[in-house]
Parts: structure tokens; C-alpha cells; sequence
């Protein structure tokens, strides 16, 4: 199959010819022809797949025809993050270089300004987030009547960040007679419910089982012990790897991010960091310094990695097991893309072995483990353990309650993302009581009062004054 069969303009192909693309990848082979005719799409497809070409190739045929009026888009794509609204932007530059249309971005850590004047122009094509679009629309700066197409992009991620309320109230803002194209990777209850709102008749294409892990990563476990031995474990696996070209390296929290960035810079290592406490222009320095081949290790947390296409990464790892296991899957999905190979190495410690089981299930298959290890194992690292809550006497701990299929992550979930605690600088003390609510928060069991944890001061003797303990008598 090839471009040319499936309907695109002329110069679309012409821009797709120099990307140097010489067949559709399989969602483009079905999603374009059935865009071009004007069908809603639902794309379940993950990131590394094509998709975005999917949507934008015959959007930009589409808009060949008429012109954007001021403050009246044609077209609107959401984005979960400002990342990924900026990679599209980059999408319509590439593929749209033969044709003069207005492309606007609306995302949140950038003037309402310059925004605002690309707009009042007139767009033909909106990238947005969608709290920024309904900022905008509801002071009046933008009419989204004009839509002739609407994209929602990475729609469980949208869930994930709590935006489906955002995106039900910007459905029912753009006009019934709409196209809808909608990408998910996955299609939990939530998902499938939006799309029976908002889809007609739509024309759905799975190009791989939602949560299947690629074929081209090599997987492979490592059993460690936690804190400073599992940054150790980390330097060692770096340094070890065959291929080696660059690596992502994901952390459950943002605290741990930063802990680790400092570690890995004072160990020679050339990184960067990525996580939701940093600004945009932060964010956006660290990923072209990763992309530019500037730094070889990026550290980031979930939100902050998911959905980036960066090409040609050789290595994930995992310093921590991720608690939910789809993350795993979009993880290890930042390697091994457009059929290259690459590895994925987890960091496996007495604490996270348990979510193993359920990310070996998701997969559909038993990872290996390195240097001849096995999950039994993983006792020896308990001697070396800094801290590992008990349940107080006589409670037992609750039965650990896995997620259903289907069921929603909240939008700020325990244990992820956390904040750098601003009285330690982000060091991580022994005991801490931050650390000790997120280990019991890894541990699933709720944390009542100050947990195990009673502070020193409540700890230290008082003595009274003379007259204040006479009274007290
Ligand atoms: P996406 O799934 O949209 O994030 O795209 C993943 C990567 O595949 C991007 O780097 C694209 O540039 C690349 N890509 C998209 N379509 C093709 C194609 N037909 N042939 C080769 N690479 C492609």
C-alpha cells in the first residue's frame, strides 16, 4: 500500500515524500481513507504507531478548501499535555509545509497574548489543552462554532488527568454536525461511554491490542534493594548495557526524579530531568537537550513522559515498578518505536515485587530476570531495607485492591507526582514522614493521622514552670 492509494492531496504527498515516509503505517492504511470521507474515527492505537499522521494528513487535505475567520477555528485538536500539543504543532509545520494555513497553540505556561493575536487572526488549525480552550472561550475570545473537525487525542490520558468533564463541556461547545477523529491507547468504561456520546456512527480501528507490550523490547527484570542501592543498581545497568545510545528513566514521584537527577549528575552521568514541577520553558529545554543528543539519560515522571514521540530511544528503565500496570506499558513504549529494537529494564525491589504479577498478566507473559535473580530473591534485599512499615499490633493489613479494568485513576493519585518536600530540599530522610506515607501508600493501606510516624518533638520531655506544675497539681 502506499500514500498515493489513499486519497491524499498532492501536496500532502509532496510533504509526505520529503519526511521520507514510503508506506501508511497500518492506522494510517485505515484511518485516512475514512477521514478523507468525512467519518468519525476511533482510534485505539498507542503513541510510536503513526497516529498522529493519522489525523493530521487528511486534515490538511481537508482544509485545502475555504478559509478560518477571526476567532472562529475550523479545526481543534486536544491535547492532554503541553508537550504533546506541541509535537502536533511540529506535525502540521512538517506536513503542512506546502500549504499556508494558520496553526495556533493554546496551551497553559504561555502568554494569553500572543495566543490571543494568532487567534484573532483566525486559525485553521487549534492545538489546544483543555483548560486553556475553555478559558479562552469563556472570556469571550473564541467561537468554536466554526469547527469542522475535532480531534480528541490520547483520551485516556485526558482521563487519567481528570479532563473528561473539560472535554464533555467543549463537545457540546462545537457544532452537531462535526467530524470527530478520537485516539485512545487503551478504552476503559469512561472512554467507551464518551465515545457513545459524542461519536456518530463512528469507524473504529484497532491497529494493536489495547495494552499489548511491542515485540521489538527485550524485558528484562532486576532485583534490588531500595534507596541508595537501587541508584547503584541503576549506574551499574547503564553501564552494563549492550546499544547503549540513550535512555529514558522513569520514577513513580516527582521528588524521586529530582533526588535522582542530582545523584546521576554527581556520578558523571550526562542527564536531564522532566517532571510537572518544572516550568514549560524547563520542560521543553530538557526534552530538545535529550532529543539533540546534548544529554544521553532523561529522568521523568509518568505525566510529565507520556505520549512524547522521541525516536530512536535504546533503553527504558524503570527505577520504579509502576503501581498501575499500564503505565508499564506506555513506559516501555518509548523504546522499540517504528521497528527498531530496544530494552526495557525494571528495577525490582522487596516493596514492588507484588505489582509485577499484575504487569507479567497485562503483558500477557513472564519477563526474564538479569544476573540470575528471581522474585525470591528479593528477600535478601529486605536486610538492607531503610524502612518498611508494618501494620500496627493486632490490625491486620487490608487485602490489596487492584484496579478493575475500566476503572479510573483519580486525577492526583497517591504516591504519584508528590511534591518536593520544601523543608528537606527533596532529600529523602530516613523515616521521613512523607516517605513513610508514601511507602504505606505503595502498600495500599490508608495512612490515619501522622501514621506510624510520631514527630521528635512530641517525643521530647516537657518541664513545666514551677507554678504551672503547682497548678497543675
Ligand atoms: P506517532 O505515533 O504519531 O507519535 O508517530 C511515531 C513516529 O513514527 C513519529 O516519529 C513519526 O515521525 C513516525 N512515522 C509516522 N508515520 C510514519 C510512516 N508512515 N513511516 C515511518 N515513520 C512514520
Amino acid at each position: 500500500m502506499t500514500f498515493r492509494e489513499l486519497g491524499l492531496s498532492e501536496k500532502v504527498l509532496q510533504a509526505v515524500e520529503a519526511s521520507g515516509y514510503t508506506q501508511p503505517t497500518p492506522i494510517q492504511a485505515k484511518a485516512i481513507p475514512e477521514a478523507l470521507a468525512g467519518r468519525d474515527v476511533l482510534g485505539i492505537a498507542q503513541t510510536g504507531t503513526g497516529k498522529t499522521a493519522a489525523f493530521t494528513l487528511p486534515m490538511l487535505s481537508r482544509l485545502e478548501q475555504g478559509r478560518a475567520r477571526a476567532r472562529m477555528p475550523r479545526t481543534l485538536i486536544l491535547e492532554p499535555t503541553r508537550e504533546l500539543a506541541a509535537q502536533v504543532e511540529e506535525s502540521f509545520a512538517r506536513y503542512g509545509r506546502n500549504h499556508k494555513l494558520n496553526v495556533a497553540l493554546l496551551i497553559g505556561g504561555v502568554s494569553f497574548g500572543d495566543q490571543d493575536a494568532k487567534i484573532t487572526r483566525g486559525a485553521d488549525v487549534l492545538i489546544a489543552t483543555p483548560g486553556r480552550l475553555l478559558d479562552f472561550s469563556e472570556r469571550g475570545k473564541l467561537l468554536l462554532t466554526g469547527i469542522e473537525i475535532l480531534v480528541i487525542d490520547e483520551a485516556d490520558r485526558m482521563l487519567d488527568m481528570g479532563f473528561i468533564p473539560d472535554i464533555e463541556r467543549i463537545c457540546r461547545l462545537v457544532p452537531f454536525t462535526r467530524q470527530t477523529l478520537f485516539f485512545s491507547a487503551t478504552m476503559p468504561q469512561e472512554i467507551v461511554r464518551l465515545t457513545e456520546a459524542f461519536l456518530h456512527n463512528p469507524v473504529r480501528i484497532e491497529v494493536a491490542p489495547a495494552a499489548s507490550s511491542p515485540a521489538e523490547i527485550t524485558q528484562a527484570l532486576v532485583a534490588s534493594g531500595p534507596g541508595a542501592d537501587k541508584r547503584e543498581t541503576l549506574r551499574k545497568q547503564i553501564r552494563a548495557s549492550g546499544n547503549f545510545k540513550n535512555a529514558i528513566i522513569f520514577c513513580n514521584r516527582k521528588r524521586d526524579v529530582a533526588v535522582l537527577h542530582k545523584s546521576l549528575l554527581q556520578h558523571g552521568f550526562r542527564a536531564g530531568a522532566l517532571h510537572g514541577d518544572m516550568d514549560q520553558r524547563a520542560r521543553m529545554a530538557s526534552l530538545d537537550a535529550f532529543k539533540a543528543g546534548e544529554v544521553d539519560l532523561i529522568v521523568c515522571s509518568d505525566v510529565a513522559a507520556r505520549g512524547l514521540d522521541i525516536p530512536d530511544v535504546s533503553h527504558v528503565f524503570n527505577f520504579d515498578v509502576p503501581t498501575h500496570s499500564e503505565d508499564y506499558v506506555h513506559r516501555i513504549g518509548r523504546t522499540g518505536r517504528a521497528g527498531k529494537p530496544g530494552t526495557a529494564i525494571t528495577l525490582v525491589t522487596h516493596l514492588d515485587r507484588r505489582h509485577i504479577a499484575d504487569i507479567e498478566k497485562l503483558v500477557g507473559r513472564s519477563i526474564g530476570w538479569l544476573e540470575g535473580a528471581s522474585i525470591e530473591d528479593l528477600g535478601a534485599a529486605e536486610r538492607t531495607e531503610e524502612f518498611r512499615p508494618r501494620p500496627p499490633a493486632g490490625r491486620p493489613s487490608p487485602p490489596r485492591r487492584s484496579r478493575p479494568a475500566g476503572e479510573s485513576r483519580k486525577p492526583h493519585d497517591a504516591g504519584r507526582d508528590r511534591k518536593p518536600s520544601k523543608t528537606n530540599g527533596g532529600k529523602v530522610e530516613h523515616g521521613a514522614p512523607d516517605q513513610r506515607r508514601a511507602q504505606n501508600v505503595a502498600n495500599d493501606r490508608p495512612v490515619v493521622g501522622m501514621g506510624e510516624h510520631t514527630p521528635g518533638f512530641m517525643l521530647r520531655p516537657v518541664k513545666l514552670r514551677p507554678k504551672i506544675a503547682e497548678e497543675a497539681e
